[in-house]
């Protein structure tokens, strides 16, 4: 059999598989990424982004390209498109539970941005095409066994069977992940209560349920809020079928039944089913195999937060793993992966478990939702919400009493330099660390880590008059303000000086 070599394999070509692609070729790893279809799939999931992975992506230069997606759908829509955020006035930061109350997100962050999943997969796979990873369409990872210098992997491809060696796998191929499976990651959580279905039709009758989210005594239809969606829910149990294709006539009864109408559904666009199964891996390292996105986590969409995680992991591992492929860092580094990112998708699953509770029919949720949404009118409860839904109050623990360390800066965040004010994202589109020096002997420090660590002299918005490191995925690693040097961080987060520190 053909053996080819790649420093590393991502399985799945979707939003997280390509996100970490993206960060891996900005540091220049060779990559293959492995995908099973032949094309994008076109079925409806996500219609947009939270703001903080609108971030994660603006900091390696997509920015302009999910703006203009969005664009181009307000202006179908004949609306201005929304500016959320800095500069933009209030956005709108999503909903609990299809209670629309949320606005007040702590740790400065935009509101959504509208993307459908399709054309988000599309701008990063653009992306990291054109940064140098390879996307194999049509591939398919069968197996794979790990030694202690790397991963052996078998394909099948359009033209057979084939190995593949590679340094690192990142299984990011989905909920359902061959690498978890065959790589025996315990993938603890609950199973699923309800069975869903989103679908893209044509009602016969347009006005069958008023636009919005309705709860009925037979569960729960949301219409809208882009033209021929509809979201159904019934809480009697998940499917019978999970792998059963979809048909029309089964979501027209689900949503005949739940609203009690004998309404017609025609030209179905898109139809999926899902339920709300919420489970986590225990670890998501295992020697050199890596899970990522949906690989590692699975939970019921309400609230849209799964491609924010696995964006999130994307960038929190992509620097990481460039670095420890490299050589540049201990391999111990890639335990932190583990570290900081699964404690925040363990918050997500027990969001949306919460949700799913919130949303059943009957006078006693009706009942908690009233005493929610009334909660939701004080600042300190909104801002609470607000964050655990847009995940812009995440902090990882990185062992600092100040606040602002472990936590993602906003990447319009001003940058004071003697040549002027400068926005962080702009700094931090090399994917290195960046030292921001207030003073001259952190610089000079930080010359030690160069190739691996930026400098910029001046002082930062959030941080006045204070030094900091900030590392690629927006995360504030160290500042002055703390009692340990910044060689001590340095040293933490980007292995062992070139030079020698003076
Ligand atoms: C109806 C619905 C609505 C949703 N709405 C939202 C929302 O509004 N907001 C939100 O953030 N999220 C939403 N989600 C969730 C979101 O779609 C997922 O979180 C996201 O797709 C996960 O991305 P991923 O890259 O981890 O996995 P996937 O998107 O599942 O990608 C995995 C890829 O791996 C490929 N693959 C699988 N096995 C192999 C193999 N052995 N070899 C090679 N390739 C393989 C698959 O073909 C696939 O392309 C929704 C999901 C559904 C179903």
């Amino acid at each position: 059999m053909e053996r080819q070599h790649t420093e590393v394999v991502i399985a799945g070509a979707g939003p997280a598989g390509l996100a970490l692609a993206v960060e891996l070729r900005t540091h220049g790893v060779e990559v293959i990424v492995l995908e099973r279809l032949a094309e994008v799939d076109r079925r409806a999931k996500a219609g947009a982004i939270h703001g903080r992975a609108a971030e994660m992506l603006d900091r390696r230069g997509l920015g302009g390209a999910i703006a203009r997606v969005q664009d181009s759908i307000m202006a179908a829509l004949g609306k201005p498109a929304p500016r959320g955020g800095k500069g933009g006035g209030p956005a709108a930061q999503g909903h609990f539970a299809g209670i629309w109350a949320l606005r007040e997100a702590p740790y400065a962050t935009a509101g959504f941005t509208l993307i459908p999943q399709d054309r988000l997969e599309e701008v990063l796979a653009e992306h990291a095409a054109g940064l140098g990873a390879e996307i194999r369409r049509r591939h398919e990872l069968v197996a794979y066994e790990q030694d202690g210098t790397g991963v052996t992997l078998t394909v099948d491809g359009p033209d057979g069977r084939y190995e593949l060696r590679a340094g690192h796998l990142a299984g990011a191929d989905g909920g359902r992940s061959r690498v978890r499976k065959l790589g025996g990651f315990a993938f603890p959580g609950t199973d699923g209560i309800i069975t869903s279905y989103q679908a893209l039709c044509e009602p016969d009758d347009p006005d069958f349920a008023p636009r919005g989210w309705n709860r009925y005594p037979g569960g729960l239809l949301v219409n809208g809020p882009v033209p021929r969606r509809l979201l159904m829910v019934e809480f009697d149990g998940p499917p019978a079928d999970r792998d059963a294709p979809v048909t029309l006539d089964e979501v027209q009864a689900a949503a005949r039944r739940i609203t009690g109408t004998d309404v017609t559904l025609r030209s179905a666009a898109s139809l999926t089913r899902f339920t709300d199964n919420a489970r986590l891996a225990d670890t998501y390292r295992d020697g050199r195999v890596l899970l990522v996105g949906d690989a590692a986590h699975v939970h019921s969409p309400f609230g849209g937060q799964g491609l924010l995680l696995g964006i999130g992991d994307a960038a929190n591992l992509g620097w990481k793993l460039a670095l420890v492929a490299r050589g540049d860092a201990p391999d111990a580094l890639l335990d932190t992966y583990t570290e900081e990112r699964r404690p925040v998708a363990a918050r997500v699953l027990d969001n949306t478990r919460a949700q799913v509770a919130l949303m059943r029919p009957g006078p006693h949720v009706d009942a908690l939702r009233e005493i929610f949404t009334r909660m939701l009118d004080h600042d300190g409860a909104n801002r609470y919400l607000t964050g655990l839904i847009t995940g812009s109050d995440v902090r990882y623990d990185l062992g600092s009493a100040q606040d602002l360390v472990g936590r993602c800066y906003a990447p319009d965040t001003a940058v004071r330099t003697p040549e002027g004010d400068v926005r962080l994202a702009d700094l931090q589109r090399t994917g290195r660390g960046l030292v921001i020096a207030a003073d001259e002997a952190h610089a000079a420090v930080a010359e030690g880590w160069a190739g691996r660590v930026d400098v910029v002299a001046g002082t930062s918005e959030l941080a006045p008059g204070a030094s900091i490191l900030v590392r690629a995925d927006g995360f504030v690693a160290w500042t002055s303000d703390d009692p340990a040097p910044l060689e001590d961080a340095l040293t933490r987060w980007y292995g062992a000086a070139r030079v020698p520190v003076a």
